[in-house]
């Protein structure tokens, strides 16, 4: 509850996503009240640094949301008054014992929970839940450990990270992290279909034609390829973030909302997909390009990338899932980086009307006249519905509309960033928007032949331009099943 404490570790402190997301993430989550009353934060890194260091390099990256009541510096300070820094090494029990010290004096005593945030590489993982499970687990309340992707690289070494981890934590007390999750638009995927009427009746096979899920970047490694290089698109995106999308949309309806009752049906749907064969996918890489006098570099300029590296930057792939409800229906997913525009979205193409009694009317192909429900994750938040309207006037023809939700329009607060209903889920026990092991496992299960298939074969990833529309591949790939990538329609531009 709101009356006991709560401290929040951050080990890897000193680190990228601590900065960008974790710390303004708690910001924000203080500044709305959403914290417990009692709460301190510890960020826990090798780097030497005072608290007022600490407070300094977070204090640069808040802000405040909407400041109403004007007292924005003022809470920014207070925030910092409870952050507090460790340094130490991430397997040394010694120094997570200093911590545990440190963190009982800030806890008084009472009631106090702990939370461990691991914004650290993944070969320390297990190190760090080792000590701080050992030497710095809560005694009297509970102790939650957040691990941020990536879970292993295969089912073998996911398999052994949680194995790992369940050497001194108890599943219940892992929250994976998949920051899509958080996200407001994935969030409500579900109250889309099951609270509107007009929805679910047509979710299925009987009037889904496909399913795309579209991830693009509109920048490349930028000099912080070596991480990506070892593990490329599909592992980055594809196998967990647009995996984790397609369970949620296509899932069974929930017998309720709780995690495991949600859980569960993903899981399912996970488990229900036919094996992903390597003529199913197409796999890019972008390379240098000129434009407007600007040279763009390719992936393998990257200095951090080796030069003959054959990592796909950009990935595309037809997947199926052999249950009741989508026999036969594509769900195509598209991922890329360096590419031209920065968007997360999920579009559903729905079937053709049956005999079309106004066939003529249209002035376009009719394939391209059939209804699409576009959910944009990011950037702008909308959903919208295109349909067939008549053309106010005389005589009939028709064209395409959209009947349009944009966020920006329609709600007037700001959309909390992913990393703050993530973190107070973690605080609250909500356990929902995390994946469960059984879940990662279906998942590396599928994508895990695939990997080995591409990198045995060593498969040379078509050149893509940067900032282009990706490889040519992926638009054969859609039609062989007889579909056209959305996005790449001429009505996505005015949406
Ligand atoms: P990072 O900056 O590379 O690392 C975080 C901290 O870990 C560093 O400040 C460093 O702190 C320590 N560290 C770095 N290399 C280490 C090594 N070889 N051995 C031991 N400690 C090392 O990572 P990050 O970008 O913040 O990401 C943190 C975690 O989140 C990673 O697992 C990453 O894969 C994941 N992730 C990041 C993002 C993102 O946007 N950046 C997105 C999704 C997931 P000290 O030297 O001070 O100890």
């Amino acid at each position: 509850g709101k009356e006991s404490a709560v401290t929040i570790t951050v080990a890897g402190a000193s680190g990228d996503l601590a900065k960008k997301k974790i710390f303004p993430a708690l910001f924000a989550l203080y500044y709305e009240g959403c914290l417990p009353k009692h709460f301190t934060i510890y960020g826990y890194a090798r780097s030497k640094m005072t608290n007022e260091q600490l407070r300094t390099m977070i204090s640069q990256t808040l802000t405040c949301r909407i400041d109403q009541s004007g007292n924005c510096g003022d809470k920014i300070e207070k925030f910092l008054q409870q952050c507090f820094y460790h340094s130490g090494q991430y397997n040394s029990e010694e120094d997570f014992s200093q911590l545990d010290k440190d963190l009982k004096e800030h806890e008084g005593g009472g009631l106090a929970n702990r939370l461990f945030y691991l914004s650290v590489p993944p070969d320390v993982f297990i190190d760090v839940a080792r000590c701080a499970s050992l030497r710095a687990s809560s005694l009297k309340g509970w102790t939650r450990v957040i691990v941020e992707k990536p879970f292993g690289r295969d089912s073998e070494s996911s398999a052994e990270l949680t194995r790992g981890l369940k050497n001194y934590l108890t599943e219940e007390q892992i929250y994976r992290i998949d920051h899509y999750l958080g996200k407001e638009l994935v969030e409500n995927l579900s109250v889309l279909r099951f609270s509107n009427l007009v929805f679910e009746p047509l979710w299925s096979r009987q009037y889904i034609r496909n399913v795309q899920l579209i991830f693009s970047e509109d920048f490349g490694t930028e000099g912080r390829g070596g991480y990506f290089d070892s593990y490329g698109i599909i592992r980055d995106i594809m196998q967990n973030h647009l995996l984790q999308i397609l369970a949620l949309f296509a899932m069974e309806p929930p017998i309720s909302l709780d995690a495991e009752d949600i859980r569960n049906e993903k899981v399912k749907v996970l488990r229900s997909m036919r094996p992903l064969h390597i003529e199913d996918v197409v796999v890019g890489q972008y390379k240098s390009h000129v434009r407007g006098g600007v040279k763009y570099p390719g992936y393998t300029d990257d200095k951090t990338v080796p030069s003959n590296s054959i990592t796909p930057t950009f990935a595309a792939a037809a997947l199926f899932i052999d249950n009741a409800r989508w026999d036969g229906v594509p769900f195509l997913m598209k991922a890329g980086k360096a590419l031209h525009n920065r968007r997360a979205e999920i579009r559903v193409q729905f079937r053709h009307v049956p005999g079309h009694l106004f066939k003529r009317s249209f002035g376009m192909d009719l394939d391209q006249a059939t209804n699409e429900l576009v959910i944009r994750v990011q950037p702008d938040e909308a959903i919208y519905l295109k349909i067939n309207n008549k053309v106010p006037g005389l005589g009939m023809r028709l064209d395409r509309s959209n009947l349009n939700l944009l966020y920006a329009d329609r709600y007037s607060r700001e959309i909390p960033d992913a990393y703050e209903r993530l973190l107070l889920d973690a605080i609250e026990g909500e356990r929902r928007l995390f994946i469960r092991s059984d879940e990662l496992d279906a998942a590396w299960s599928l994508f895990t032949p695939l990997l080995k298939e591409l990198e045995a074969r060593k498969v040379v990833p078509e050149l893509y331009p940067y900032g282009s529309r990706g490889p040519v591949g992926a638009h054969y790939l859609a039609a062989k099943y007889n579909v056209r990538w959305g996005d790449l329609g001429s009505e996505s531009q005015n949406a």
